[in-house]
């Protein structure tokens, strides 16, 4: 399927590994350009140098914290104006509520709150005006499905999606849609981490834990991130205008309800 979307611009945050990295690969294997931020040089680089040379789109590669004022200046800078809007950033860590304190909860809506926020509303006027504009922000399941050790994680995507629900149908008349992308357990290092301090709680070795785990998803696996990548660009194409303000979980099945 052509996704319409060839010449667009997109700007994908924290796209250097993961599902930020698959959401722009598979935007730019419908030949969007794509600006990609992480924070770290290296990778960030290693993965721009993979895209240009698989798509051959213009790939611009910010290393920064999106999650500062002065990230979020820069990657604008970088991509003005951007059609397509991915946002993401690394999840909060896990822990226990007792133990955090003001500044880490501060750390977390910055992170998975205020920064989408900011960045819509930096691009979505624009979008508008263009009547194009496709915005999706990457949660998480714990959306739908809070995960206890998650708090931090629940709390701030909750606020995001709360917000988002409310400006969603505000912006598609003029062709602009804003969905949330749900991952259930994607196979990359996020994924990892948090099952490694599961481990180490347990006293139990990672490949045991992660083996039982994906075993126990109803589609007996770990979701690829790339089937999440393709996900994110359909939402991203032209045949996706009707789609705004819905929560798409991709989970393999694990969230047990009926709707
Ligand atoms: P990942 O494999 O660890 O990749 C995270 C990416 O984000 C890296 O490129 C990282 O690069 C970049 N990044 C992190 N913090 C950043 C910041 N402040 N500014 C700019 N770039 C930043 O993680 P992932 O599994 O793709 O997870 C992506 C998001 O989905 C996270 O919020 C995670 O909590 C959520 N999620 C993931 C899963 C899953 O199963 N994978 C499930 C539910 C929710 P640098 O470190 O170099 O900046």
């Amino acid at each position: 399927m052509d996704l319409g979307i060839k010449g667009r611009k997109a700007l994908v945050c924290a796209a250097s590994k993961g599902l930020g990295r698959a959401c722009a690969f598979s935007l730019a294997r419908e030949g969007v350009d794509v600006t990609i931020v992480a924070r770290t040089p290296g990778p960030l680089e290693e993965t721009a140098e993979q895209i240009r040379r698989e798509t051959g789109v213009t790939v611009t590669a910010v290393a920064t914290d999106i999650t500062s004022v002065e990230g979020r200046s820069l990657a604008l800078e970088a991509c003005p104006s951007p059609d397509i809007l991915v946002n993401n950033a690394g999840g909060p860590p896990p822990g226990d509520f007792r133990d955090w304190e003001r500044e880490d909860w501060i750390k977390a809506l910055d992170a998975n709150m205020l920064t989408p926020i900011e960045l819509i509303k930096a691009t979505v006027d624009p979008m508008m005006e263009r009547g194009f504009g496709r915005i999706v922000n990457i949660t998480s399941g714990a959306v739908k499905a809070p995960i206890d050790i998650l708090g931090l994680s629940n709390g701030a995507r909750a606020g995001l999606t709360g917000f988002v629900a409310g400006i969603a149908r505000k912006t598609v008349r003029q062709n602009v849609t804003i969905n949330g992308l749900l991952p259930g357990p994607f196979d990359t290092d996020r994924l990892r981490s948090n099952m490694k301090a599961v481990a180490d709680k347990a006293g139990r070795p990672l490949d045991e834990v992660a083996a039982e785990r994906a075993k126990g998803n109803p589609a007996g696996r770990f979701g690829y991130p790339e089937e999440f990548g393709e996900a994110c660009a359909f939402l991203c194409g032209v045949h996706a205008g009707f789609i705004t303000g819905q929560n798409i979980l991709m989970d393999g099945g694990a969230f047990p309800g009926t709707l």
